[in-house]
């Protein structure tokens, strides 16, 4: 699905050096490494303060602990989505309420967000699924009108640019009260390891979340706060300081596998193309197909026989896991998410793809789908 070597390979010698300068300094742990990174990072999301955090699902707990809410509180959250963004919130004891999602772009429903919010409603956590923004204007209205917190789960779409309809632009992550992003191997801006960070404009939420990400202190041994201890190492933020000048360009190659993937595909009956919205870029985290009327499952063994992985993100939607199990919740509730759940078919999508491999993708994915 990515191919993290040759990428490696092309950046070697600045990666080698970063690793290298960290080892030498010894500055392990909050070493300067993590605050250029920060700094370079904000410069370039246009993001007021960055925190640096351990990984994604970190910086969506630690976002939502500085909020303030109480028990029994409720946040809406896409029922479509990977597991972390619900996880927090059950975990802080508070109530996820899931929504369902537009079949073409596969983001949450700025519809269902309005129909689910009741008195008991604090916050509202988008996910900018597979690299393209959610309606952030529509939602952002909602919030104002219904005093609701936004959070952007923007771990698959660092980079992604927003643009209102004054056309002002904005980055994914940046556009709610706080953003949360996930430096995962696999993401677009990827480390060697694990890795996260957390966007806000708001110089409170800043202090607040920069304390609670480092044990509540705020004066050293003084604890104002409960917290939690989420820290970017300082090899990973060497990594990533390194990487991040690349990730116009890696985006740039993405967009351009997926419009490879979206020409070879577009017209076949039992194929549909990734939605697009008209607000927001797509930086392709996942290209996800839709495989209509024909066996998805199939398919993706067909592929597997000629040697090319296709994954299915994501097989069971929240309301269906075992684990959030909920009375309030049964089969058929969304109807949308259910169907997705059973016909998406993410393809390989990385930085390196050349000509060569796009063209024995999609000439296989082509004639797998007719021997079906
Ligand atoms: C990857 C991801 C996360 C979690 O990030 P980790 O760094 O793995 O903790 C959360 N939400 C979404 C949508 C993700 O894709």
């Amino acid at each position: 699905m990515v191919d993290l070597h040759t990428q490696y390979e092309h950046i070697k010698a600045d990666i080698d050096r970063g690793i290298q300068e960290v080892i030498d300094s010894t500055a392990f742990v909050k070493g300067p490494k993590v605050n250029e990174f920060r700094e370079h990072l904000e410069s370039y999301t246009g993001a007021k303060h960055v925190i640096p955090v351990g990984n994604g699902t970190d910086a969506l707990q630690i976002a939502l602990m500085a909020l303030g809410l109480r028990p029994g509180d409720e946040v809406i959250t896409p029922t479509f989505t990977f597991i972390a963004t619900a996880e927090v919130v059950a975990l802080l004891g508070l109530t996820p309420v899931v929504v369902d999602v537009d079949w073409d772009t596969m983001n949450i429903s700025t519809e269902a967000i309005e129909r689910a919010i009741t008195p008991k409603t604090k916050a509202i956590v988008p996910v900018h699924l597979f690299g393209q923004c959610a309606d952030m204007e529509a939602i952002m209205r909602i919030a104002r009108k219904h005093n609701l917190y936004v959070v952007e789960d923007a771990c698959q779409a660092i980079g992604a640019v927003y643009t209102f309809s004054d056309g002002s632009k904005q980055q994914a992550g940046t556009i709610g009260n706080i953003g949360c992003t996930s430096f995962f191997p696999s993401k677009n801006l990827g480390c060697y390891g694990d890795g996260g960070a957390i966007f806000t404009n708001d110089d409170d939420l800043a202090a607040k979340m920069q304390a609670i990400a480092n044990h509540g202190m705020v004066v050293r041994y003084h604890h104002d706060m409960i917290g939690v201890n989420s820290r970017l190492d300082s090899i990973q933020a060497a990594i990533l300081d390194a990487k991040l000048p690349h990730l116009d360009e890696y985006i740039a190659n993405r967009q351009r596998a997926a419009a490879y993937y979206d020409n070879a595909f577009s017209g076949n009956p039992h194929i549909i193309v990734p939605g697009r919205n008209t607000h927001s870029t797509h930086v392709y985290h996942q290209y996800t197909l839709r495989i209509i009327n024909a066996d998805r499952n199939r398919l993706k063994e067909l592929l597997a026989e000629k040697n090319i992985p296709a994954m299915i993100y994501y097989p069971v939607p929240l309301h269906l896991q075992k684990a959030y199990n909920d009375p309030r919740y049964k089969q058929g509730d969304f109807p949308v998410a259910e169907r997705l759940a059973d016909c998406v078919l993410s393809l390989p999508m990385h930085t390196e793809l050349d000509n060569e491999q796009l063209a024995y993708i999609t000439s296989s994915v082509l004639d797998c789908i007719n021997r079906l």
